[in-house]
């Protein structure tokens, strides 16, 4: 429906009025963070600085605004209920029943106060998930019914995102379902002050009117959100719309003057006016859902507006990918990137995928798994260690060049163990990356278990792979690039978790740029 790009669009709409904002994610699901979840079930998971595996909106979120998310803004039901038992555990309750209501409600509110408390914002942007009437919403909608109670209207904002059909045959919008949601609202007691309706058509006046008068809101508060090409256009229709004002309005803020959106809409026009066109192969394994690579696509479109190139990506089934077609399959395309993942279905493709790279001078651009595969590549191929894998893959290779981190061999436990959040990197200096971020040090986002085996370093490095960036701590090896081709880099960890609108990554902008001359 887009709620998280609404929330985002709105947040950028008032930092750029300079208010301090931060937006947060409450997701009823009952998996404590979604990082255990395959990316078929919600797409990506998102990690922030902090370590955190989030949902994929927070995502937006800092594309938006520029700023670092953490733990903090992504919150679900699982979490809220184990920290609810763990204080249970303790005897913090002091013999009470612990129940839904005030227990879990509590714990909600807590956590919605907590993120403005701490960072002393202006704002808190708070977006649930979920649908008006899901048994697992329930407990948040009714957290919001009290905040609104205890805090006062002028300091808690209900915003209600519907979406109007549009029926074909007929030629009508209805807002039947509008109707029906806030209804439902309603009865739990929440009166949403304005209203986005998501639309295909324009929303005349007298439909709005329509709605302003079932639902019990001013005329100004029914906003429209109507299907524009990019999400980037956004914040632009949601200005236009007075999304900005109408809540500063009814919070008893300044709204005098206007957003500045000027770097905005100068990204904005680079990206719909390319002069260049580039064609790029992403060689990944959950290619039906689009959701997976998110932060990657948007990546390339940040890094395509900076280069005013328009990244035709298109995403390759590594599956699809073996000895007979790879040549036939990856010829025609100006970059290969090869994605992320986890485990073996797939993974040949992918090694081929790196190979095609590397003999054919075709820029490439390997991320975390992808690397990997570039470097069991090279392993193979240039070293002559024939059966060289990742101990992820082949337990038993003779030839460990991916091996599993020295603190992850104890590890038994899923959920939230793999080395995540940012850790720090030495750039090479002379190297692509070097020149592509022009500092020596960097920190950058992880999220795996393996890591290049130190003990086949020297030997890769005289066979032309270099590594171009280690970690000034533990000296494991971050970046790998071979020296005589055009461009070919693998990182270990993940650049397309930092890149934003007005900050595209460096590696995403090189590796476009290597594209197109
Ligand atoms: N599966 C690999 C690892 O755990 C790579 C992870 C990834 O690509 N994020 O090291």
């Amino acid at each position: 429906m887009g709620k998280g790009i609404i929330s985002a669009s709105l947040a950028k709409l008032l930092q750029a009025r300079g208010y301090e904002v931060t937006i947060q994610k409450l997701d009823p699901y009952i998996n404590v963070d979604p990082g255990t979840l395959n990316p078929y079930e919600h797409g990506e998971c998102y990690v922030t600085e902090d370590g955190a595996e989030t949902d994929l909106d927070l995502g937006h979120y800092e594309r938006f605004l520029g700023i670092p998310t953490s733990q903090a803004n992504n919150v679900t039901t699982g979490r809220i209920y184990q920290s609810v038992i763990n204080k249970e555990r303790r005897g913090d309750y002091l013999g009470k029943t612990v129940q839904v209501i005030p227990h879990i409600t509590d714990e909600i509110k807590r956590r919605v106060k907590m993120l403005g408390g701490k960072n002393k914002l202006d704002f808190v942007i708070t977006e649930i998930g979920g649908t008006v009437g899901d048994i697992e919403s329930l407990p948040y909608v009714e957290a919001v019914r009290q905040l609104k109670w205890e805090m006062g209207e002028q300091n808690v904002l209900v915003i209600h995102l519907t979406l109007v059909p549009f029926l074909q045959s007929s030629g009508e919008l209805k807002t039947k379902p509008t109707q029906h949601s806030v209804k439902m609202l309603l009865e739990a007691g929440v009166q949403p002050n304005i209203l986005v309706l998501r639309t295909s058509h324009e929303l005349g006046d007298d439909l709005r009117r329509k709605v302003a008068l079932f639902c019990n809101v001013d005329f100004d508060s029914v906003v429209q959100s109507i299907d524009v090409s990019t999400i980037y256009e956004v914040p632009i229709m949601m200005q236009q719309e007075k999304l900005d004002i109408t809540v500063l309005k009814k919070m008893g803020m300044d709204y005098s003057g206007t957003a500045d959106l000027g770097p905005w809409n100068k990204f904005l026009k680079r990206l719909q006016n390319p002069k260049f066109h580039t064609k790029i192969a992403l060689v990944g394994k959950y290619v039906e859902l689009a959701d997976a690579y998110i932060s990657i696509n948007e990546s390339f479109k940040h890094a395509g507006a900076m280069n005013n190139c328009c990244v035709d990506l298109e995403y390759i089934h590594s599956e699809r990918i073996d000895e007979s077609n790879y040549c036939d399959i990856l010829k025609g395309y100006a970059g290969i990137l090869v994605a992320p993942g986890f485990g073996d279905r797939g993974i040949d493709g992918k090694i081929l995928a790196a190979r095609y790279a590397r003999e054919n001078n075709v820029p490439f651009l390997g991320i975390c798994l992808g690397l990997q595969c570039a470097v069991i590549e090279f392993a193979r191929n240039v070293l002559g260690l024939t059966k060289a894998h990742s101990t992820e893959m082949a337990l038993k290779t003779p030839d460990p060049v991916i091996d599993l981190m020295e603190e992850q061999k104890g590890v038994t436990e899923k959920g939230g163990t793999m080395r995540l959040g940012a850790y720090p990197c030495v750039i090479t200096k002379g190297t692509r990356t070097f020149e592509a971020y022009g500092i020596t040090d960097i920190l950058e986002r992880h999220r795996h278990r393996y890591e290049f085996n130190n003990k086949y370093l020297e030997a890769f490095k005289k066979a032309g792979m270099i590594p171009a960036g280690i970690n000034p701590d533990t000296s494991l090896v971050e970046i790998m690039e071979i020296k005589d081709h055009k461009w070919f880099v693998g990182v270990q960890f993940h650049p397309e978790y930092s890149s934003t609108v007005l900050k595209p990554h460096p590696l995403f902008v090189s590796f476009v740029k290597a594209t197109i001359c």
